[in-house]
């Protein structure tokens, strides 16, 4: 038993001075990565089922750590939420996708429309909707082309300040989502008191289709709910033609998920729609 303890105690204390280890190496190399541009953004297509047409994409980002390789965004983004530094990375992903999607539109003459994630530290901010403006400008493009993500994290810290937030920029044309939806404590409180455009679906509810009953039962009424509130609805993480036929049984449209495409690179993801869609 005694052996078993140490055992546990120094595979935990190991695990922690790697977790910290890891930490200070992102912390110490974010800056240098931005300017050197490690940083990367990746397109994964939302499909529309009845269409059979990749409708939008969301923007998600990839550290390409010339040492470590490619860092995925859940070791780095709740570091850069800690320190900061996420405002920033997600201004550079913001402006690579509004760069993306001029070129698309000088390309094929049409554009997708890409989701970007919205970190909450931006709510404080005071400037978030003059910078989007300012891409916009920039980069001559609608408002509707850039779609923002947000979840919860900011609106248990401040719900009126984020409302306020969410109407100012929706006043402006921009299309805002709720992302992870069902997965927090305040989706139902957001959804009240927010007037988005539309939810995103965590994929803990996908998973758990045609294994539990009552998720399939609160799924249909979460598809219901959002129809009359004339909202739409994107569902996450369809990984399998089961999903896929159960979500359509129940009139789900849009979907996300490596059943599709895994995210891509810009040029798999050019390459992807031309393949689907002829541009
Ligand atoms: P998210 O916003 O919920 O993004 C969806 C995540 O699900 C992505 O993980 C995506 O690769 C993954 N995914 C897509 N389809 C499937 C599927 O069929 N099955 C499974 N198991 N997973 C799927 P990723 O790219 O690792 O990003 C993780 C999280 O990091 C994102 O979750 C988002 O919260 C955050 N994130 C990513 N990029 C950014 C960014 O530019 N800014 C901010 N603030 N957060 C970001
Ligand atoms: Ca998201
Ligand atoms: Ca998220
Ligand atoms: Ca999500």
């Amino acid at each position: 038993v005694k052996g078993s303890y140490l055992t546990r105690y120094s595979y935990y204390d190991k695990s922690m001075r790697e977790r910290m280890f890891e930490e200070q190496m992102i912390v110490r190399d974010m800056e240098f990565a931005l300017l050197e541009r490690q940083f990367c953004v990746y397109l994964q297509p939302v499909c529309n089922l009845k269409a059979d047409r990749i409708v939008a994409a969301e923007a998600l980002v990839r550290w390409q750590h010339p040492t470590h390789g490619m860092i995925p965004p859940d070791r780095f983004i709740s570091v850069f939420e800690r320190n900061g530094f996420i405002s920033r990375l997600d201004r550079f992903v913001w402006t690579e996708v509004c760069r993306f999607l001029q070129a698309q539109k000088q390309r094929t003459g049409t554009v997708i429309p890409v989701s970007v994630n919205v970190s909450r530290l931006h709510f404080y901010a005071t400037d978030m909707l003059d910078f989007l403006l300012g891409l916009l400008r920039t980069y001559a493009l609608e408002p509707e082309m850039l779609r923002l993500e947000i979840d919860e994290s900011a609106y248990t810290d401040n719900p009126h300040q984020m409302a306020r937030c969410v109407r100012e920029l929706r006043e402006h044309g921009f299309i805002v989502l709720l992302d992870d939806f069902g997965s927090g404590y305040s989706s139902l409180n957001m959804l009240k008191d927010l007037p988005v455009d539309g939810i995103k679906l965590d994929r803990s509810f996908v998973r758990e289709v045609g294994q539990s009953a009552r998720a399939g039962t609160i799924m249909e009424a979460i598809v219901a709910m959002v129809k009359k509130l004339a909202m739409g609805i994107v569902v996450e993480g369809v990984e399998t033609k089961d999903q896929l036929a159960y979500l359509a049984s129940i009139g789900c449209e849009d979907m996300q998920g490596y059943y599709f495409s895994r995210p891509l690179s810009e040029k798999e993801f050019a390459e992807f729609l031309i393949r689907k869609q002829g541009g």
